[in-house]
């Protein structure tokens, strides 16, 4: 067997001592003598592995107590209509008569994922769809995703039933800043001010990479885990409990009826064994959080990616300057996690080189195009290392 480096956006690299042990649960989990694909998600020993994984994240993120964890299914795109959906009926049970069109979910959009999930709340209906910011206008093209606005650019409603953001934008390579004095952070200081906002975020490509910025002021933060911490299969929710509403009580007084599977308060209430939750997703997840916590936890991770990513950035300006690579996105913008750039020339020729040195999954996604290295915490510095070496022997071959 011989394992590529994997600069896929997902699903993405995992750990190699992890998969190690989990191939062991798969034959006998927590010595039961029954694999961990085939064991009740109710037996006390994944009660158990239940519990600490939730205790991983609640410790590593300090998630404070006015906040659940809930595990379930569907991804990010399931997460597109449940937080329409759980926020909704709670707008309805705060605000029993308003009229739908005066129910205003404020979305940001920052990138393609963004931009999707505000054509489902559109596709949902039950309320006005206003669009806070739309990032397109202030690209250096005036049609990309290449940029955080301005501060100044944002309006945001009075008293909306969501308020959303994505917080790294996979396609586009876009990430707010965590730094909230940057004018490249999620302007915080401009929420309305009064009482507790339905303010959402979707953490699916840097859930884990780095400390939440602000996370007790959000209500609802989610997750696949399929980028840094598992597999495919798992979504991760940490909502605040003002937010677990009894659904069909909303609904009774006219809000959209919500899924079982989607409510947030029936999640909760069950422990997130409700239903079968994804077992084996969560028990690989649950592995990697373990070594997280062994290696120093998220503030490690939030150095390593740091320290990856100036890596490759550097390496692209040392191409830009010779005019072979440009860089996508505006410089302040810039994902940890997704790296994008253009290669200036022959491009196919840099993916087959990089192949054929063993570096995998480079290319854009294919509705942007271009170079795409994905630096999750699975990929490590030398192998950040090996890009950059390749990418600066290709410079010098090229520039010749
Ligand atoms: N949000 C972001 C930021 C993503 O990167 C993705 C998928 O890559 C999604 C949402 C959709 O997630 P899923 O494919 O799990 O539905």
């Amino acid at each position: 067997m011989s394992r590529v480096i994997n600069f896929g956006a997902g699903p993405s690299a995992l750990p190699e001592s992890v998969l190690q042990e989990a191939a062991l649960g798969l034959l006998d989990f927590d010595g039961t003598g029954i694999g961990i694909a085939e064991i009740s998600h109710r037996s006390k020993q994944f009660t158990a592995f239940l519990n600490d994984v939730e205790s991983l994240i609640c410790t590593q993120l300090e998630v404070p107590p006015t906040h659940s964890i809930l595990f379930t299914q569907g991804g990010g795109t399931g997460q597109f209509s449940a937080i329409v959906l759980n926020l909704l009926a709670r707008h309805r049970l705060l605000h029993p008569d308003l009229a739908n069109e005066d129910r205003v979910l404020d979305y940001v959009i920052t990138g393609s994922w963004s931009k999707k999930a505000t054509e489902e709340a559109r596709r949902l209906g039950g309320g006005r769809v206003n669009v806070v910011v739309d990032a397109r206008p202030y690209s250096k093209d005036a049609k990309s995703f290449d940029n955080i606005p301005p501060h100044n650019t944002y309006t945001f409603s009075p008293d909306p039933a969501l308020i959303y953001y994505c917080e790294n934008e996979t396609v586009d390579g876009v990430q707010f800043s965590s730094d909230v004095s940057s004018p490249n952070s999620f302007p915080f200081h401009l929420l309305p001010q009064e009482g507790l906002l339905p303010l959402v975020a979707d953490y699916s490509s840097s859930f884990m990479s780095r400390p939440i910025t602000r996370l007790a002021d959000h209500a609802v933060i989610y997750a696949g885990a399929q980028k840094n911490i598992g597999p495919a299969g798992l979504t991760i929710i940490i909502v605040r409990n003002d937010c677990l509403v009894d659904v069909d009580a909303a609904a009774k007084l006219g809000a959209i009826p919500v899924p079982i599977s989607m409510s947030y308060k029936t999640l909760a209430d069950g422990n997130s064994v409700y239903n079968t939750p994804p077992v084996l997703p969560i028990y690989i997840s649950g592995l990697v959080l373990r070594r997280m916590k062994e290696l120093g936890g998220v503030q490690y991770f939030e150095q390593l990616n740091k320290r990856k990513a100036d890596k490759l950035y550097a390496a692209i300006q040392a191409g830009e300057d010779k005019g072979l690579f440009k860089a996508k996105v505006q410089e302040g913008s810039r994902s940890l996690m997704n790296v994008v750039f253009d290669v200036i020339g022959d491009e196919a020729k840099f993916v087959a080189g990089a192949e054929e040195k063993g570096m995998k999954a480079i290319k854009g996604h294919r509705s942007v195009g271009g170079i795409r290295i994905s630096l999750y915490n699975a990929v490590t510095e030398e192998q950040t290392d090996a890009i950059v070496e390749y990418m600066k022997q290709f410079v010098s071959d090229t520039d010749t």
